[in-house]
């Protein structure tokens, strides 16, 4: 049984996994770096230790830093959250070496998904629906690679094995370029990742972004909380996220939750965990899998009423998952807007002081949110301040909320991008609902497609 949690990690979600550790009467423990020793979540764990100086490598980077802080405090279990080191195998590897549980899945698949080849292959053997490609590396042989660009058909994606966050990736227009485009990629990702495998798929033209949420103990037992559309993307970073997704073609969404479900299983999957797919012309393709929380996590809760953070404790903790499919019933509509402490029109990032906070409220508002007066935000970490989440008993009041929310939310002395979804919740396309992953870039004049 988890007694006491080390939280590897800072920030919003940082505070997110210690209300769900003291909703349990889970002790905490937190570490931080110098840049961060003014973290509000510091001040609400049981015990905080510095972990070392600001730059990630030397702090939430920090394996054995972070190792021994479990160590001296007499932690048992280790949540990494999002980011930093929740999809480092060798981390995950290392905690449970050194008789820590990791709070997520097993190292073993920590490392099959994060080699996307090898995920790719695990949901193929599982029946779950994947982009038509070469479901495998892309053979070095140059006739092979052309017969299969020609079968899969133009345009296609080049995709590096390792790759993530957006990078390693060329879409390839016409066959001419597909030799030579596959050689830089394999440069490329040799040089990024120190892994030089890539492999191919169709590249959809105007598909939406779908995942799946799912939560398995690793007995035997999985469910999903349905899915999310996360279409709305800047530079493939995630700006405002929804569930359930609007649109959906019913039966092709049974069958995906369904297969997303099964491949929990075939794989012994442990934790809660995020099938991402896109969605074109009702139709479901695979592209990866995440093996932890996520910032959206929150919309799901609201709509399933099941808490992620306290089930993946309770999972670290060796139960069986305590309800099961029929249990989950999605309700309602939610919303979640991520703030970031960025410049609305140019998008680099604004660190600085916070001079006044004010939270929105009233009913069906939620903020994740590690903000106060004063807090200053530091320069060496990922822009986002909070999440700004509304449910409603549908989509239409859940956007209404949402209005509201962000008329109310105050946020002095830094710049932030409240004033970018100030817009997006009263923009035609966006309201009416299912718009593609280029919506927000054709809006902002930035898409080339
Ligand atoms: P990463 O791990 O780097 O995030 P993904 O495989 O999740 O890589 O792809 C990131 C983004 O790239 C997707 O959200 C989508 O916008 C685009 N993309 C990836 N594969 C395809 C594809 N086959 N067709 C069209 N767009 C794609």
């Amino acid at each position: 049984m988890l007694n006491k949690v080390l939280i590897a990690n800072r920030g919003e979600i940082a505070l997110r996994i210690l209300r769900a550790c003291k909703e349990l009467g889970i002790k905490t423990v937190a570490v931080h770096s110098t840049a961060d020793k003014d973290l509000m979540h510091l001040s609400l764990a049981d015990e905080s230790v510095c972990i070392g100086p600001a730059p990630g490598a030397l702090s939430y980077l920090n394996i054995p830093a972070i190792i021994s802080a479990a160590e001296v405090t007499g932690a048992n279990g280790i949540h990494p959250g999002y980011g930093f080191l929740a999809e480092n195998a060798d981390f995950a590897e290392q905690v449970e070496n050194s008789g820590f549980a990791f709070i997520g899945p097993n190292a073993e698949t920590i490392r099959l998904m994060g080699d996307k080849v090898c995920a790719k292959e695990a949901m193929i053997k599982a029946g779950v629906p994947t982009v038509p490609g070469s479901d495998g590396p892309l053979p070095e042989d140059e006739e092979t690679a052309l017969a299969l660009g020609r079968k899969v058909g133009y345009p296609v994606i080049i995709k590096a094995a390792a790759g993530g966050g957006g990078r390693g990736m060329r879409v390839v227009y016409k066959e001419e370029d597909l030799i030579s485009s596959a050689k830089l990629t394999r440069t490329e990702a040799e040089a990024a990742f120190g892994n030089g495998m890539v492999y191919l798929e169709k590249f959809l033209m105007n598909p939406r972004h779908v995942e799946v949420q799912v939560l398995s103990d690793g007995q035997g037992h999985a469910v999903h909380l349905g899915d999310r559309d996360c279409s709305l993307q800047r530079r493939h970073q995630k700006v405002l996220e929804e569930a359930p997704a609007p649109f959906i073609d019913p039966k092709s969404r049974e069958e995906v939750l369904k297969r997303c479900v099964d491949a929990c299983i075939d794989i012994n999957y442990r934790g809660a965990g995020t099938f991402e797919f896109l969605y074109e012309d009702g139709n479901f393709y695979f592209i990866e899998m995440n093996t932890r929380v996520q910032v959206e996590h929150p919309v799901t809760e609201m709509v399933t009423g099941i808490d992620i953070v306290k089930e993946m404790l309770s999972i670290a903790s060796g139960n069986p998952l305590s309800f099961t499919q029929d249990d989950v019933v999605i309700r309602g509509h939610a919303l979640e807007c991520r703030i970031n402490a960025e410049d609305p029109k140019t998008f680099m990032p604004c660190p600085g002081k916070v001079t006044h906070f004010h939270a929105p409220g009233g009913n069906g508002v939620r903020v994740d949110s590690h903000l106060y007066s004063g807090y200053t935000v530091p320069p060496n970490y990922d822009s986002l301040i909070g999440k700004l989440i509304t449910y409603g008993k549908d989509r239409e009041e859940a956007l209404a909320r949402m209005r509201n929310a962000l008329e109310e939310v105050v946020v002095d002395g830094i710049k932030t991008n409240i004033p970018l979804h100030r817009d997006l919740v009263v923009d035609a396309g966006f309201c009416k609902g299912g718009i593609n992953i280029h919506y927000l870039e054709k809006k902002l004049g930035m898409d080339k497609h």
